[in-house]
């Protein structure tokens, strides 16, 4: 057994890719999905932003 990580550890592509497929089954029924965005970790409603993973202005300045 692992002792728990004291912050969290950044997501390895299995777990966004698993993230990402939930996320698109909520969209598909009709759910609507918040996602914190990976620069600010503001909450995002918009798809677009939920599905880049940030917020309009974080998308612009990269
Ligand atoms: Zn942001």
């Amino acid at each position: 057994m692992t002792a728990a990580p004291k912050r969290l550890p950044r997501k390895s592509g299995r777990a966004r890719r698993a993230e990402d497929a939930i996320i698109a089954a909520a969209i598909q029924i009709g759910c609507r999905v918040a996602v914190p965005c990976d620069r600010c970790g503001q909450w995002l409603t918009e798809p677009r932003s939920v599905a880049a993973r940030r917020g309009p202005q974080c998308r612009r300045r990269v």
